[in-house]
């Protein structure tokens, strides 16, 4: 695993980690909105357990899609409004609705009467941006106190950024190092990270990776394994008794009697393979073919609107594992792969987000070529997002024996 170089600049008191963050819900948001704003905080609730989202915020028990149930829990909220505010005072963090169509969603940083937002008490400013579930969690992420991942001191070490255009588009603050950076330090740097943006985020661009064939990654609106680890271990969430967790899990703070796994890994410890075992293809030396159907499909624990269908290759021990692309169909390919795509798990640091690929074409020249992957099994996930039209992925695969090809 990567390391992050130490940041001598800041202390860790720099930054106050707040023990909670009451949320106000502006009634002005539309109901639509409210839905994204409850799971965002259920996903949350689910990865920690502080009492930020689940004691001192007014509750909203939303299922997604009932808005009865979510109109009656609403009206309970507004009746705990004033005594919140009356308990909290200023450290109450509002997500409020702008008047303006395209204000941008913003956030502060902190929890408001810490000393990164001294004065501050909004959390979210919504807009179009609430609806979409990742935007929502990386403003709540801000809240609670996380910066972006392009700003971390070690950022120019992943990206390259235009400074003159930075100096010439009078972007020095948005695009600068943050000097709230402490929490950076806990994670490595994760081109997945939903506190990224998108590298086409600015036109003309102005950031891309040094590593080409993460390009396309940045912006992803899916919460990373390491966003979700960062918050944990910034508020020193933890749990009485650590479970024995595989392939980089850890013991869920959420819910004490499981782990959180990186994308892939499944069950209690994460050592279980998707779909109970039957989603494990058995490597060979010839090229196999497989095609993944994607679609949307809510199953009451997406959330955050993608839905995944995750494949093991597994090979003979000391094999290498070869996979190649051979056709996406009905693929939108965009920068930041945010409507569908494909991540193949082929790095050594499988918790970090490998390259996603949602193009077969020039724009990801990369994906056209075979991926030899250091991993056995290797992890092949295949997304899409609010996409509920077929999509399908085709993939061929095989292992090889490098003590023959290089003896
Ligand atoms: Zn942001």
């Amino acid at each position: 695993m990567e390391v992050d170089p130490p940041n001598t600049a800041l202390s860790p008191t720099t930054v106050v980690r707040p023990s909670h963050i009451p949320i106000l819900i502006n009634n002005a948001i539309e109901d639509k909105e409210k839905i994204t704003v409850a799971d965002g905080q259920e996903y949350l609730k689910r990865q920690r357990e502080d009492d930020w989202i689940e004691n001192r915020v007014a509750r909203i028990e939303a299922q997604n899609g009932k808005l009865d149930k979510l109109r009656s829990d609403v009206k309970v909220e507004e009746a705990k409004l004033e005594n919140l505010e009356r308990e909290y005072k200023s450290e109450v963090a509002r997500i409020k609705k702008r008047r303006e169509f395209f204000t941008g969603c913003r956030s502060k940083l902190g929890a408001p009467g810490s000393r990164s937002n001294p004065g501050g008490e909004e959390v979210l400013e919504t807009g179009h941006c609430a609806v979409i579930f990742g935007t929502h969690i990386h403003e709540l992420m801000h809240s609670l106190g996380i910066i972006h991942e392009h700003s971390r001191p070690d950022r120019d070490d992943k990206l390259n950024i235009s400074q003159a255009e930075v100096v010439r588009r009078g972007l020095q603050v948005d695009m600068g190092i943050d000097q709230w950076s402490t929490t950076t330090l806990l994670t490595p740097f994760d081109h997945g990270s939903v506190m990224a943006y998108d590298i086409n985020h600015y036109e003309p661009q102005i950031m891309s990776a040094w590593d080409k064939d993460s390009d396309y990654t940045f912006g992803n609106r899916r919460v990373s394994f390491h966003d979700m680890y960062k918050v944990n271990k910034f508020y020193e969430c933890s749990c009485p008794t650590e479970l024995p967790c595989q392939n980089g899990g850890y013991t869920n703070p959420g819910d004490c009697s499981k782990c959180n796994c990186p994308r892939g890994w499944f069950g209690a410890l994460c050592n279980e393979a998707p779909c109970g075992g039957s989603c494990v293809l058995i490597a060979k030396p010839e090229w196999q073919t497989k095609t993944v159907n994607s679609s949307y499909v809510f199953t009451g624990d997406n959330l955050d609107g993608f839905t995944s269908y995750f494949h093991h290759i597994q090979a003979p021990y000391g094999m290498t594992i070869e996979i190649k692309i051979e056709k996406l169909d009905n693929f939108i390919c965009r920068s930041s792969c945010n409507h569908n795509g494909i991540e193949i798990k082929y790095r050594m640091d499988h918790m970090t987000t490998n390259p996603l690929i949602c193009c077969l074409n020039e724009q990801q020249p990369f994906a056209q070529k075979v991926i030899s992957s250091v991993k056995n099994p290797t992890v092949i996930e295949v997304y899409s997002k609010d996409r509920t039209e077929p999509a399908a992925a085709t993939f061929s695969y095989r292992y090889i024996d490098e003590s023959i090809r290089f003896g």
